[in-house]
């Protein structure tokens, strides 16, 4: 079996996979789509720096890479390269197998088993891409790309979506009264009033609101790095932050009482096995304290899932303080700093709160998710 793309065989171990010299671009085509490029655009790349196509070279026997001179056009890049590069996990360093099987004894043709039946051996070799990247990039391709050609001008596509219905916002260049291009629900363009309401918002508003937030940060990591980790801590789950305490607390308690039951019951057992007491009195006693002993466990499961969870939240706030640090506050937004920054943007319909309209939108940053509210004023 020929290695994945970006991989060749060890030779010590030819069951060991190792990067080679076409790693690189794995890299810059995981790093392209994170930016927001198209498929389109990445086959348009790699094309004209005539990069040629996994399909367009052999590896002889001897371990050097030959073109493949039977392969017509060597620099023309598929869509389904991309995918099939984008969603493989040998790049985080999984071998997933068993992902087929035959339709049946008699019939030898391959059908894709269910996703849970896979079998994966984790870290088996060294990875090209880093786990955060692939994930992101997973979630990026599962959104529907639209048919027509992507606008330029467009720089939040993918990463708009209605607080109603999550349907995603659409672009539209024309057809509005105030002449500037705005978002609308997608649901209520194509459907009607009757499945979504308009969601509308102006990309010039938007474009100032999120490249404020994202400045707002960039400001707040600048001035200190560790208090700015805290404050994304407490935003992303206030919570379980001001539990924290609270929850250690029940944790040592919900312990002691744990050891004390198991010495009761201990004791209890022995005393029936002695006849000290009777068959039935055991049976009614002991029933109590295992109902006592099972819900303080379940209990000290959930405690140690939030705390667990609290942990996760520090790890993701310094992932995206990292990332943040290295800008200086941003003049002007484009698609590729929006999706270096954005998961996603959630739209609110106006609503009218103390005589004001406003329109709340929830800005998802990378790793950490929503940090506040933002407010589109609407008067
Ligand atoms: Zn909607």
């Amino acid at each position: 079996m020929r290695a994945p793309y970006g991989y060749q065989k060890s030779p010590e171990n030819k069951h060991k996979l190792i990067p080679d010299e076409h790693a690189p671009i794995v890299k810059r085509i995981f790093r392209l789509t994170i930016e927001g490029k198209t498929c389109g655009a990445i086959a348009n790349v790699l094309k004209n720096e005539r990069v040629p196509t996994p399909g367009a070279y052999l590896r002889g026997k001897d371990g050097v890479l030959r073109k493949d001179k039977r392969v017509k056009y060597p620099y023309s890049w598929f869509q389904s390269t991309f995918r099939d590069i984008l969603t493989n996990e040998v790049y985080i360093g999984n071998i997933v197998s068993l992902c087929h099987t035959s339709k049946s004894f008699k019939d030898k043709r391959l059908i894709e088993r269910p996703k849970d039946e896979w079998i994966r051996a984790l870290n088996t070799h060294e990875p090209i891409v880093d786990r955060e990247t692939f994930y992101t990039v997973q979630k990026r391709i599962s959104i529907k790309k639209p048919q027509n050609k992507a606008n330029p001008a467009n720089i939040f596509r993918g990463l708009v979506f209605c607080g109603d219905c999550d349907a995603s916002l659409v672009y539209k260049k024309e057809n509005s009264i105030e002449g500037t291009p705005k978002y609308q629900c997608n649901l209520y363009v194509h459907r009607g009033k009757r499945y979504c309401t308009n969601h509308s918002i102006t990309a010039k508003s938007l474009k100032t609101i999120v490249l404020d937030d994202i400045n707002r940060h960039i400001k707040l990591s600048c001035k200190n790095k560790a208090e700015y980790i805290d404050y994304l801590v407490c935003q992303t789950n206030s919570e379980i932050n001001n539990a924290k305490a609270s929850y250690q607390k029940e944790i040592t308690k919900i312990t002691q009482r744990l050891d004390e039951l198991n010495v009761i019951l201990q004791s209890m057992y022995e005393d029936k096995v002695f006849k000290r007491i009777s068959e039935e009195r055991y049976t009614s006693m002991s029933a109590n304290l295992e109902k006592e002993e099972a819900q303080l466990k379940s209990r000290y499961n959930d405690i140690k899932s939030s705390l667990s969870q609290y942990s996760q939240n520090s790890e993701a706030a310094k992932k995206i303080a990292d990332l943040i640090e290295q800008y200086s506050p941003i003049t002007k937004l484009d698609e590729v700093l929006l999706n270096t920054f954005i998961e996603k943007i959630i739209i609110h319909e106006k609503r009218i709160e103390n005589e004001q309209q406003i329109m709340p939108i929830e800005i998802h940053y990378r790793f950490i998710g929503k940090i506040g509210t933002s407010v589109n004023n609407c008067n």
